[in-house]
């Protein structure tokens, strides 16, 4: 319960939230769907900003990317026809996973996932982090200043109280957002860059039922060219823990030959070197649910099947492609 909170503002456009947010006499936080805010127990927060009205409810895409508004909830990303393609559909499928309760995510947005961070519990922020997805972030400020103009000698028109409004707009990746966004910061919306045309996706999650948060979830995207691994990105994540990247095994894998002699198979082996060698420094929480050990294990077989998963997918996917300009 907010059992201090003195005011709520019902915004009507950005700039409004903005300048709401970027007072220091009040503390202001932005309500988005809601499900984390209002069960707080938080008495420092005076005043909310509802975003309900902005217009960031969006799912839209160009050529280069697809654009996702900080108010779209959970369920608008699951139903999404343009995310349920994107990257053979992960970020849908770990959307669904997030929260198994579609009352959660009929309100549950994914500016407020974001801005919570790993406390959401949602196996949505594996998949961004895979996907390379980055948040846009803005901030206002107003600043009154009093302007003397001229010389003694030679006056100007002194200006008393001018007002400047200023606007402040960064792109930072979403791993970790949590720990970067500032308080008089809005998330407006997450970009996620399209991958390359035969690029194949896998999720895949450990949980203690099929509905439980995930003790475990990793996601892979992978691009084959020629045989040989062009791009590989994989991200672990799960209950109590940010998603980390796994960068040492992608830099493992990039430019080593994918598939087995003939073409048909893949080279597992260059897979568990790759995570062997990569994940060496992989130190996940212990939780009552589960110790370190087991989720440094479990994430090296994970991460195995969500490579596989994704090769197979990208190796299928340039089959098909290849044939069809023949
Ligand atoms: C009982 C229960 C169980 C839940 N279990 C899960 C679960 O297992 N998995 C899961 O994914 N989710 C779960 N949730 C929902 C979880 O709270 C949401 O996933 C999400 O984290 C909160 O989104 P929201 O839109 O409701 O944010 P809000 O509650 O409105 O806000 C959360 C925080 O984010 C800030 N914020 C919101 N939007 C923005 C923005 N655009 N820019 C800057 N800051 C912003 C707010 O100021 C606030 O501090 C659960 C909720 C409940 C009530």
């Amino acid at each position: 319960m907010l059992l201090n909170l003195l005011e709520y503002h019902w915004a009507e456009d950005i700039d409004q939230a903005l300048l709401l947010l970027a007072r220091t006499d009040v503390k202001t936080v932005v309500l988005a769907g809601g499900t984390h805010l209002l069960g707080l127990d938080d008495d420092s927060i005076q005043a909310v900003v509802d975003l309900r009205d902005l217009e960031l409810g969006h799912i839209r895409e160009d050529a280069t990317s697809v654009y996702i508004g900080a108010m779209v909830t959970l369920q608008n990303m699951v139903d999404a026809p343009v995310l349920k393609e994107l990257a053979t559909g992960v970020l849908a499928r770990a959307t669904q996973a997030s929260s198994f309760s579609r009352v959660i995510r009929n309100s549950a947005t994914l500016g407020g996932t974001l801005a919570i961070g790993a406390a959401s519990q949602a196996d949505v922020l594996t998949a961004l982090a895979a996907l390379d997805a980055e948040a846009l972030l803005r901030s206002g400020s107003r600043t009154k200043v009093d302007l003397s103009a001229g010389t003694v000698e030679r006056p100007g028109f002194a200006l008393a109280g001018v007002t400047f409004n200023g606007k402040l707009e960064r792109r930072i990746s979403c791993v970790n957002l949590s720990h970067e966004v500032r308080p008089n910061e809005l998330i407006v919306e997450v970009v996620i860059p399209r991958p390359a045309a035969g690029a194949g996706a896998s999720f895949q999650r450990i949980g203690r039922t099929p509905t439980d948060v995930a003790l475990l979830n990793a996601c892979a995207l992978v691009g084959i060219q020629d045989g040989a691994y062009k791009q590989v990105r994989l991200a672990l994540g799960g209950v109590s823990m940010e998603p980390v990247r796994m960068q040492g095994v992608e830099k493992q894998l990039e430019g080593q030959v994918a598939m087995n002699e003939g073409g048909t198979t893949i080279n597992t082996q260059v897979l568990v070197s790759a995570l062997q060698a990569g994940m060496a420094d992989f130190s996940p929480p212990a939780d009552f649910r589960a110790s370190a050990g087991y989720r440094k294990i479990s994430g090296v077989n994970l991460a195995f099947r969500a490579l596989e998963e994704a090769t197979t997918i990208s190796r299928w996917r340039n089959m098909v492609s290849s044939k069809e300009r023949q």
